[in-house]
């Protein structure tokens, strides 16, 4: 039993509609082709290397990633350029790249958002930014945990729950602080505080965020922050894409979801006893 790889894109953009990517997103197929036989796909956070030689290495015929290879103009693809090179790698192989960025983080149900509230447990989610009211398609989401924490409870929790990662989760606001309602953005979703704050949300469970914001957000009411690598937000997408994408073609192609973390940072380093929370420098 196998598709056509036009098949396996047509089922991931009945998912992932490229028309709620962004318009500086570049989304779709990359290399591949329609009429080709896919008997495997792999699912990752990450076009790199590494993931790469995974998909090649498991025979997949597709190899499905959140992020593009390209977001910028692109003149050529040699293979003397790291780029370009894993195209080669990818053709050569017979494997397809297909990219769903910014229209998987707004998708209803089985998007990045969605996946990462999931992971969380997250109930009545709605997004934080829909693409129109009432819309189950939106950036970012909003919802309930089962039973209220503290900052510092929830920070665990997202730490165990989500991969784990060199940098680890960090959080902006009082430990103590009671956190009810949470709202997540996979990947860089700073933009999204006064959404948060808005939705009533006691903390913002998101990556990339940097100093200036975060500071001046704790300086006044809303919600605490919660700062997570960029790969673990978005990865709990990857094995519910998988999912769905192999139940969509009826078991047809086997889906994998590939385990390599590709978060780039490597190196985690702290004081001897830890830096503790907010107060005064020693020494
Ligand atoms: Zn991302």
């Amino acid at each position: 039993m196998t598709a056509t790889l036009g098949e396996v894109v047509a089922a991931l953009e009945a998912r992932y509609d490229p028309a709620l990517a962004e318009s500086w997103d570049a989304v779709g197929l990359v290399c591949g082709d329609p009429a080709d036989p896919v008997e495997r796909v792999l699912v990752a956070v990450d076009p790199v290397a590494a993931v790469v030689d995974e998909a090649v290495e498991s025979g997949a015929g597709l190899l499905v990633t959140h992020h593009p290879l390209f977001l910028t103009a692109v003149h050529g693809v040699p293979a003397d350029d790291p780029k370009g090179r894993l195209v080669h790698r990818l053709v050569r192989a017979g494997c397809g790249l297909f990219v769903a960025h910014t229209n998987a983080d707004r998708a209803a149900d089985v998007g990045v958002n969605d996946a990462l509230a999931a992971v969380l447990g997250l109930t009545a989610t709605r997004p934080l930014e829909p693409v129109a009211p009432g819309s189950r398609q939106g950036l970012g989401r909003v919802g309930e945990l089962a039973e209220p924490t503290t900052l510092a409870a929830f920070a665990a929790h997202a730490a165990a729950v989500l991969p784990a990662t060199a940098g680890g989760v960090r959080a902006a606001g009082d430990p103590d602080r009671p956190v009810r309602t949470v709202a997540v953005c996979g990947g860089s979703g700073g933009s999204l505080l006064p959404a948060a704050a808005a939705a009533g949300a006691d903390v913002l469970l998101t990556s990339d965020l940097r100093h200036h914001p975060v500071s001046e957000s704790q300086e006044r009411p809303g919600p605490a922050v919660c700062d997570v690598a960029h790969f673990a937000s978005e990865w709990p997408w990857v094995p519910v894409a998988a999912e769905v994408l192999a139940a969509d073609l009826s078991g047809r192609v086997a889906v994998a979801a590939s385990r390599l973390r590709t978060d780039p940072w490597a190196v985690h380093a702290s004081p001897p006893g830890g830096a503790g929370s907010a107060g005064r420098l020693s020494g």
